[in-house]
């Protein structure tokens, strides 16, 4: 039996944002998604779009994270947002959720968990809408 990442259904439609093109290129496989690999491109891409969930990794160039996602939700963006942080401080983790996080997760982590948090977050948007 082969083992293969799971998928998310390709309806969904994520954004990536992550500057470890690495990272990025594996998360975006499992979640058959968008890919950015820097903050202002990310915070263009999510303002002109519609996405069901985005992917964000806090430390990136051009734009941190945690302000991308303040811009995303001063101008009343509501998707639903996933941080990704290597540093897993919880002052940042607090900070991402007061900033409108929806969900929170540590680098390293397990694509299964990715994916599974992901799936939640879309089900919850979906579900609010
Ligand atoms: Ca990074």
């Amino acid at each position: 039996m082969t083992r293969t990442a799971p998928r998310l259904a390709d309806a969904m439609k994520i954004l990536v944002v992550e500057d470890e093109v690495k990272a990025a290129e594996f998360v975006r496989k499992a979640l058959t998604s968008g890919v950015c690999h820097r903050g202002d491109e990310a915070l263009a891409q999510a303002l002109e779009n519609s996405y069901d969930a985005i992917v964000l990794d806090i430390m990136l160039p051009g734009r941190d994270g945690l302000s991308v996602l303040r811009v995303l939700r001063e101008r009343g963006n509501q998707t639903p947002v996933l941080l990704l942080s290597a540093r897993s401080h919880l002052n940042e983790r607090v900070e991402g959720l007061n900033a409108g996080a929806d969900d929170y997760l540590p680098k390293p982590f397990a694509l299964e968990e990715l994916t599974a948090r992901v799936k939640a977050l879309c089900r919850r948007g979906c579900e609010s809408r």
